[in-house]
């Protein structure tokens, strides 16, 4: 079979300390320390062995993501910008839906022909934190298209317990061909929720929510904050293309920082005026640029006001902890997306039409041309790249 394959030299920077457990398990966890020279090429592969307990997918839909972006570009010794666990050679690609054509003994009630999107985290359920209800927390996490091969594939064998059925959503979107895009957007639809909903435990209706950073996740975030009720949603961006789109999935005001700069002001006053003073009940972090955009969310918290962080970063960021004392306020750290009724939430949201973010999806490209789509997706002038099948 086919797969795109993301292979890099194992080259720890001198001043990076590899652990034993990263070395015996050929697994880095800060990626950007250890692998240098990425490269992307379509291979062909043996099809994916399958255990009692997995189901063989053919994945029909998968979005190139970020993190793909950040494996492909490196820094000027050539080492890849992706920070987080990673082990190569890897088959990339972890928003996706397909089809399952074959099911292991054990694969629960999963059955060929089944529609199912999956979970990325592979969390072990066995671990200190895996049980005490931390699966996004897991301490022998696997991810799929990071660790282990992922879906830019023909073919991939994935734990049945990971996968969720999306048969529903054919009927909302009209046709299976649809539904797998929709499916392959849960995923990171439920980084957004989990954060929110999960972790932050929401907002009230009514309140305003803010949203720094509008790529995939920004997008999701949006779109959520509509359907749980949001007064006001204001969004900032600085790329025009993207500010539309954030338009189209439900934000009533998108700002570009880097105009209020040249006028001389800052997203805390405009966020502060259109809300009347009062701030916004949630702000969601979704640029990964914390030492930025933390000084402007803490001075424009409702009292009350939570602080979601989900973009990530290396960088340290300033706070100024008298704010959260006089605004009884709370910052509130989320990573995956795994647990909690995340994904099945998600995925009756999207069938009961209550979210829609495939507007978001604005190229589309066959696995023959995934390296060139991941290319393209360097540019970014895109919402969300979707590799069909
Ligand atoms: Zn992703
Ligand atoms: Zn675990």
């Amino acid at each position: 079979m086919k797969g795109l394959v993301l292979t890099a030299e194992w080259d720890p920077r001198p001043n990076y300390r590899v652990t034993e457990w990263e070395r015996t398990n050929g697994k880095a966890i800060t990626g950007s320390s250890v692998w240098r020279k990425p490269k992307l090429s379509l291979e062909t592969l043996s099809e994916p062995r399958l255990s009692p307990r997995d189901v063989l997918i053919k994945p029909k839909a998968c979005g190139v993501c970020g993190s793909d972006v950040h494996f492909l570009e490196t820094d000027d010794q050539g080492y890849m910008l992706y920070p987080g666990l990673t082990r190569f050679p890897v088959i990339i690609g972890h928003e996706f839906s397909g089809e399952v054509v074959e099911a292991g003994r054990e694969a629960g009630d999963l059955r060929p022909g089944d529609m199912v999107t999956c979970e990325e985290m592979i969390w072990c359920g066995e671990c200190t934190p895996c049980r005490n209800g931390y699966p996004n927390q897991c301490q022998r996490l696997e991810e799929i298209g990071f660790t282990i091969n992922g879906a830019q594939a023909e073919y991939l064998a994935v734990g049945a317990k990971y996968c969720w059925k999306i048969n529903a959503l054919v009927e909302r979107y009209g046709s299976t061909d649809r539904a797998y895009e929709a499916g392959a957007l849960c995923e990171p639809t439920s980084v957004s929720y989990n954060a929110m909903f999960t972790r932050a435990q929401g907002f009230k209706p009514g309140g305003h929510v803010v949203v720094f950073g509008t790529g995939p996740i920004g997008f999701a975030a949006i779109a959520l904050a509509r359907a749980a009720g949001a007064a006001k949603i204001i969004a900032f961006e600085v790329s025009s293309m993207r500010q539309e789109l954030a338009r189209k999935v439900g934000a009533d005001v998108v700002l570009n920082p880097l105009d209020l700069e040249r006028q001389r002001t800052k997203p805390r006053d405009a966020i502060m005026e259109l809300t009347e003073g009062e701030g916004a009940a949630m702000l969601v972090e979704a640029a990964g640029a914390p030492p930025r955009t933390m000084p402007e969310m803490e001075a424009s918290m409702a009292v009350g006001g939570k602080i979601v962080i989900i973009g990530r970063a290396s960088d340290r960021a300033q706070v100024y902890l008298e704010h959260f004392q006089t605004h009884a306020a709370q910052i509130y750290g989320a990573q995956g997306h795994s647990g909690y009724g995340n994904f099945p939430n998600v995925i009756r949201l999207m069938a009961a039409g209550r979210i829609d973010l495939t507007p978001i999806i604005t190229s589309r490209f066959a696995l023959d041309q995934s390296v060139e789509a991941v290319k393209k997706a360097t540019k970014r002038e895109d919402g969300k790249i979707m590799i069909r099948a």
